[in-house]
């Protein structure tokens, strides 16, 4: 068996995110949990994308995981790579895109790469390789003030000129206009001059579309979700890609439905106060999980006696503002996260071994936690539920059919998508 394409994402939600859009246009994908060991064999897929945490860790530790990373794709035969990190180009001055780019050009023999950040439906665009988020400049749309990667400089050839000693080149808009041979011979001139990195201008679907078809025969390619959209329409008119009929068919899904919420985003707490119109919710309180485990126990009992009448249910911590900021002050901002994460996953696993199913989490660091108590390495993507969300499902050694999963990251979602989530679910 080998695969199409073989992804290499920056972060989890954004590994999500790229392979969604891949199954929206038509690849069966696996999403893998970290750098894959040697033994993890893949079958029935195009497309593999592995979920790395290298979008703000010391480069060196980004390099060697990516390039790990890659040697497992290579052995799978991929076709193309792609180095996924967000439409935000979320970075700071030394890397980890420049560093990460450069080590697996090195490594796949190649001579230049195009980057490709633009998500045009969701805002992201690119003119003359200065990166707007809606009708702001990168480094005034609060990107600026990021507290990992502040983003200070919407100039995308000047800021990965900082994270690379190769040059940096930049396909214009105007050539794209002129289509996809015209940009074709425009990176190839690029090389020539001995230029390695092309941040690439997208204003639109069309200009995707355009670039994926100049750079489909790249052994890399690098940027967002969207181009990782365009791309497989590309795969198949060269043959390596057949017609698929449900991309995104997963195994019917059976068990209790339980939803976990560790987000306190905005969107999240608006879902969280939907679904208690609804159905039976438990708070869970930082405070409280600090002092013993009685109510964590209260929490379980409460949960399985709403699971016996069918469900769903949810546990949440997701809290206001100011509620947030009184368990972080009494506890610390990140005692009070593990508290809650531990929480979380510990509930996750108890109850999947009894009997849940069907499983809601909201938020990305809530997600990690609880993917990673239930000791899950692998998710295959189903259908998108909103926008950047899919179902997935993963083998679980209790269980005779797989779990159905669906990770939230804080911001996404519709209102009602925690009872819209298990309705939507085949
Ligand atoms: P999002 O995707 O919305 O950012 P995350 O799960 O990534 O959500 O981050 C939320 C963090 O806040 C987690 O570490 C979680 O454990 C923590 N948290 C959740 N509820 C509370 C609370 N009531 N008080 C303090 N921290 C909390």
């Amino acid at each position: 068996m080998t695969i199409v394409l073989g992804a290499i994402a920056d972060d989890f939600t954004g590994a999500t995110d790229l392979a969604n859009n891949l199954v929206r246009s038509g690849m069966r994908c696996l999403q893998v949990i970290g750098v894959p060991g040697p033994e993890l064999e893949v079958s029935d897929v195009d497309a593999v994308v592995v979920a790395l945490k290298s979008r703000s860790c010391p480069t060196d530790e980004a390099v060697v995981d990516s390039l790990a990373a890659l040697a497992w794709l290579q052995a799978q035969g991929a076709r193309q790579c792609f180095f996924k990190y967000c439409s935000t180009f979320d970075s700071t001055e030394r890397g980890n895109i420049g560093p990460v780019a450069d080590a697996l050009l090195e490594r796949l023999g190649a001579e230049q790469t195009v980057m490709v950040p633009a998500f045009p439906v969701n805002g992201r665009t690119v003119y003359q390789g200065h990166l707007f988020v809606g009708d702001r400049l990168l480094n005034d749309s609060g990107m600026q003030h990021h507290p990992l990667t502040p983003m200070t400089d919407a100039d995308l050839v000047r800021v990965l000129a900082r994270q690379t000693p190769h040059p940096v080149g930049l396909a214009a808009r105007p050539v794209l206009a002129q289509g996809a041979e015209a940009t074709r011979q425009h990176l190839a001139d690029l090389a020539g001059q001995g230029v390695r990195h092309v941040i690439c201008d997208t204003l639109d679907e069309r200009d995707l579309d355009v670039l994926a078809e100049a750079c489909v025969s790249l052994p890399l390619v690098t940027g967002g979700s969207g181009l990782g959209q365009a791309l497989p329409a590309q795969y198949r008119r060269l043959g390596w890609l057949a017609e698929i009929a449900e991309p995104g068919r997963l195994q019917p899904s059976s068990g209790g439905k339980l939803v976990l919420s560790g987000s306190c985003s905005r969107a999240t707490l608006g879902q969280v106060a939907h679904f208690l119109e609804r159905y039976p919710g438990f708070a869970l309180d930082p405070l409280a999980l600090a002092e013993s485990d009685a109510q964590w126990e209260a929490a379980l009992d409460f949960a399985r006696n709403a699971l016996e009448r069918g469900g769903p249910v949810l546990v949440y911590a997701s809290a206001d503002p100011e509620r947030v900021k009184a368990a972080q002050a009494r506890l610390g901002v990140e005692r009070a996260g593990q508290l809650v994460e531990r929480a979380l996953g510990q509930l996750a696993r108890t109850l999947v071994s009894e009997g849940v199913g069907r499983l809601v989490v909201a938020g990305g660091e809530t997600s990690g936690a609880v993917v990673s108590a239930l000791g899950i390495e692998t998710l295959r993507i189903g259908e998108q539920i909103d926008p950047g969300v899919p179902w997935t499902q993963a083998q679980l050694e209790e269980r005779e059919v797989p779990l159905s999963l669906a990770l939230k990251s804080g911001n996404f979602g519709n209102i009602d998508f925690f009872t819209r989530a298990f309705e939507v679910l085949p």
